[in-house]
């Protein structure tokens, strides 16, 4: 029901200063825009090389490119290097060979987290098992003092939403999720990239469909 408040009763029910404070980070800017630093974020360097493998037979060609792993050990897999260092790679890609390109080391990179998290004990089945496990491969494999990763915004029968807040390149998410659909035991996965920092929204968000599960 709605009240009439008169300025008396509006000085009465709302004195204390410290509730605007506490209500203040809820509806500011940093909430609801991606946070796009990369201050202190690390991740395994096994990225980087499951990358460049994707382009070795082009590396003489591709010479910019591998130079982003000068200085990496490619027989340290898990030692880690910047973020920007392997979002960088990918962005030189997407810039000098193409979104499809980048799209297909997705792929790759979802055999690698796939491998990691089969190795790591757990067997996700279905969709909603294997977007769990991504989640949990991105806060092991990326080291952030922020915590970002993948937030799951919707998980219903046959569709999930993710949204994507850490820096990496999201066109090749799309490459990332497709293959990660496609090793569980579902039919006519599909991927939609349905909002884009790069068409203004404040996140970049994932639909993931499929017709049924198999057996
Ligand atoms: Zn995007």
């Amino acid at each position: 029901m709605w009240v009439e408040v008169t300025p008396f009763e509006a000085e009465w029910v709302d004195p204390a200063p410290l509730a605007h404070h506490l209500r203040a980070p809820r509806t500011s800017e940093s909430d609801l825009t991606m946070d796009t630093s990369t201050a202190g974020v690390t991740l395994n360097t096994g990225f980087v090389f499951d990358v460049l493998r994707e382009y070795e037979d082009s590396r003489k060609l591709l010479g910019p490119l591998f130079a982003y792993a000068n200085g990496l050990d490619p027989s340290a897999p898990d030692a880690v290097c910047p973020i920007d260092v392997y979002n960088d790679a990918c962005q030189w890609i997407e810039k000098n060979i193409g979104l499809s390109s980048i799209r297909n080391a997705g792929r790759a990179i979802a055999e690698r987290v796939h491998d990691r998290i089969t190795s790591g004990g757990r067997d996700p089945k279905t969709p909603i098992e294997i977007v769990e496990a991504l989640k949990w491969a991105a806060d092991n494999m990326i080291q952030d003092p922020r915590k970002r990763g993948w937030v799951i915004l919707a998980r219903e029968p046959n569709r999930i939403v993710v949204r994507r807040t850490q820096t990496f390149n999201c066109i090749m998410q799309e490459g990332l999720l497709i293959r990660l659909l496609e090793l569980t035991d579902v039919t006519l996965p599909s991927v939609d990239h349905a909002q884009c920092t790069r068409r203004g929204a404040q996140y970049c968000e994932y639909e993931l469909r499929w017709l049924r599960s198999v057996g």
